[in-house]
């Protein structure tokens, strides 16, 4: 794409903020939930995730307290183990997380009918028909905050601001326990005082890129021309110009309303580093069977199938195939997963750290309309 093509998208859409949305993200969730349950955990360095045994897997979620030791989420629990030798582990009560979660997307869900659950800790409201400016909108977020505490004793950050990915990047500014209004015409001003890495999606490699080039901060980014943005961080390069600079760059299909679900997928972590093939089998069959009825529940027909595999030293691999037509069939997804396993021609199951399988490809169908495969075979 050309630099002309791009401007044309210097339009008035993009300077137009009519919406209020606010983020919701719980702190240090698995790890807050752990103290609750165990208040001998709290003020301590604290990892959920992992065999606190073997001392190997992944840090799920650790503490802040645990944070000031540079471990994060994602972290290999050795790695952990050498940044805060006296750090506490815990396995993790995954049923007790998804419990409390669903119990606070219900709360959320009083405050607005336009909700977009992001994870088991992060949602989006938007709130823009539910209260008639930015300050009430900020007094909703304490009541919201209050409600979740009530109901859950546990703590979260929350953004307000006219777009997503504003109100998620003010969320993260003032946590834990935060609330950080952001209205349009104060973009410009908080963006500038950010770190550029404050972006999500900008990692530790492209933070490197834009650091050759002297840009540390949004600011730094935003005082460049962009005709030289364009040029040498392309065109993402200015679409992050454009977030710094107050532009409103989230297309208008991205926006809730005409949220449609893209793909349905589940995961499965193995903390047990003696998993055998029956005990993976059984994992990749409670996932299939997951997403299998969620596409039911919803309708939804899929054409391809994911196998997603990470090993032990976490190099992940996904092999994807795609049926000839739209399936409904968990006895399809089961063969298609079974055959894709085969082609990775693993000797050795303990290496497996991860399974996740995902149905994509997907069209609403109507009930009464048979697949053909369906027509052909009447056995599902
Ligand atoms: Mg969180």
């Amino acid at each position: 794409m050309t630099l002309a093509n791009q401007m044309t998208y210097f339009s008035e859409k993009e300077q137009t903020f009519d919406k209020i949305i606010l983020y919701m993200d719980l702190d240090a969730f698995f790890a807050n939930v752990e103290i609750r349950e165990n208040p001998k955990l709290a003020g301590i360095p604290l990892i959920v995730g992992g065999n606190p045994q073997t001392k190997r897997g992944v840090v799920s979620t650790c503490s802040y307290e645990a944070r000031v030791y540079g471990i994060h989420s994602g972290m290999p629990i050795s790695q952990a183990v050498k940044l805060c030798p006296h750090v506490t582990m815990v396995r993790g009560t995954y049923k007790l997380y998804s419990k409390v979660s669903e119990n606070i997307m219900q709360v959320l869900s009083n405050y607005s009918p336009v909700m977009k659950i992001a994870g088991n800790d992060e949602a989006y409201l938007d709130v823009t028909n539910v209260v008639s400016d930015y300050e009430e909108a900020r007094k909703l977020a304490i009541e919201l905050k209050d409600d979740i505490f009530a109901s859950e004793h546990l703590t979260c950050s929350i953004g307000i601001a006219p777009t997503k990915i504003l109100a998620k990047i003010a969320s993260e500014v003032d946590k834990p326990n935060g609330l950080t209004v952001v209205r349009p015409l104060e973009i410009s001003d908080f963006m500038h005082s950010l770190k550029i890495t404050a972006i999500p999606g900008i990692g530790k490699k492209s933070y490197i890129v834009f650091k050759n080039h002297s840009v540390e901060t949004c600011g730094d980014l935003a005082k460049l021309p962009y005709q030289l943005v364009f040029q040498k961080f392309g065109k993402y390069g200015l679409k992050t110009w454009k977030l710094v600079n107050g532009y409103n760059i989230e297309k208008t299909d991205e926006k809730f309303t005409s949220h449609e679900r893209k793909s349905i997928s589940e995961e499965r972590t193995f903390f047990n580093r003696y998993s055998s093939w029956p005990d993976i089998w059984v994992h990749i069959d409670s996932a299939i069977k997951t997403i299998v009825s969620k596409a039911k529940e919803k309708k939804m027909h899929f054409r391809t199938i994911t196998l997603k595999i990470r090993f032990k030293d976490f190099e992940t691999a996904t092999r994807a195939h795609s049926l000839l037509c739209h399936e409904t069939s968990e006895k399809q997804v089961r063969e298609v997963v079974k055959s894709l396993l085969e082609e990775y021609n693993i000797k050795d199951p303990t290496h497996i750290r991860l399974v996740g399988v995902k149905i994509s490809n997907l069209k609403k169908i109507d009930v009464n309309q048979r697949t053909l495969a369906q027509f052909f075979n009447k056995s599902d």
